[in-house]
């Protein structure tokens, strides 16, 4: 079964994103648990954590199809004692708000070396980073999102997830998102069927399968291998729609969140039905 869904609003408070989840059709959903833009932020209160987990039940959300992201802030593998420190704290803080609101997953962009080390010392510092917030946690993945290489950040290629993976102590609480915009733009294309078979069998072959915990479903307003991040409305940019199509019938998709992160909220309900009814399953009602 396919669990599809978008990064809502949690304005107001964190109990107010099952509403607005519900509100679009959504089986699936991705969050803010705090500010994004901010380093800190209060901690979540028993009555809004009772919240949240009322409003999931009642709008029939699983709670493992919800996909928290973390602050845009954060680099896990930041060269400077500093900036690492404080970005490691603000992780532990958001690894910790999840299991509180009972999630299972967080789902956060790898980090940058800021041309201030090399790539292979910055996966050994984001595998350190990962490392000590899960020795401070229990339940929560670390959700390894692939990235379009924008700037200096890493995640790029499939290799680097592989070995961000390899130099995690916990293998059971790793994964990666796969973003469809990010990968295009990081140079794997997905647009014929054959190219999208050869992308995915080298994510198989470099990563697994069985570490692909959620799926950022997005088309790109920028080409292959442009190396820029710039989400696009589903079949408005160089994606297309084919290659929703062949994702929501190709059942290693099954069973974790689909998020669409594109650009206008009010698309939402219209891409998820979409999605659906390519899939040739029924919109939950
Ligand atoms: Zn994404
Ligand atoms: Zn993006």
């Amino acid at each position: 079964m396919k669990y599809i869904g978008a990064h809502v609003s949690a304005s107001g408070g964190v109990a107010n994103a099952p509403l607005n989840a519900a509100a679009i059709g959504a089986r699936a959903f991705a969050l803010f648990t705090k500010n994004q833009k901010q380093w800190s932020a209060k901690p979540l209160e028993s009555s809004e954590i009772l919240a949240f987990r009322r409003n999931c039940e009642a709008g029939g959300f699983d709670l493992a199809m919800i996909l928290p992201h973390d602050s845009y802030l954060i680099n896990l593998g930041h060269a400077e004692s500093e900036g690492l420190s404080k970005s490691r704290a603000a992780f532990l803080d958001e690894l910790q708000r999840c299991e509180q609101l009972g999630l299972s997953l967080l789902n956060f962009h790898p980090g940058s070396h800021l041309k201030k080390h090399d790539e292979e010392t910055c996966l050994r510092v984001i595998a350190e980073s990962i490392n000590l917030a899960l020795a401070q946690t229990n339940t929560v993945c670390a959700v390894i999102e692939n990235t379009a290489g924008q700037g200096s950040n890493m995640g790029y290629s499939f290799e680097h997830l592989a070995r961000i993976i390899e130099l995690t102590e916990d293998k059971s609480r790793v994964g990666v998102c796969l973003d469809t915009c990010h990968t295009l733009a990081a140079g794997y294309d997905l647009t014929t069927r054959e190219t999208f078979n050869t992308t995915f069998a080298e994510f198989e072959r470099v990563v697994g399968f069985r570490y692909l915990k959620a799926m950022h479903l997005n088309d790109s307003m920028k080409g292959l291998g442009s190396r820029v991040d710039r989400h696009a409305p589903l079949g408005e940019g160089k994606l297309g729609l084919e290659p929703f199509r062949w994702l929501m019938n190709d059942v290693r998709f099954d069973g974790i969140p689909l998020i669409l992160e594109t650009p206008q909220p009010e698309r939402w309900a219209e891409e998820i039905n979409l999605l659906y009814a390519m899939s040739g399953t029924a919109k939950p009602c």
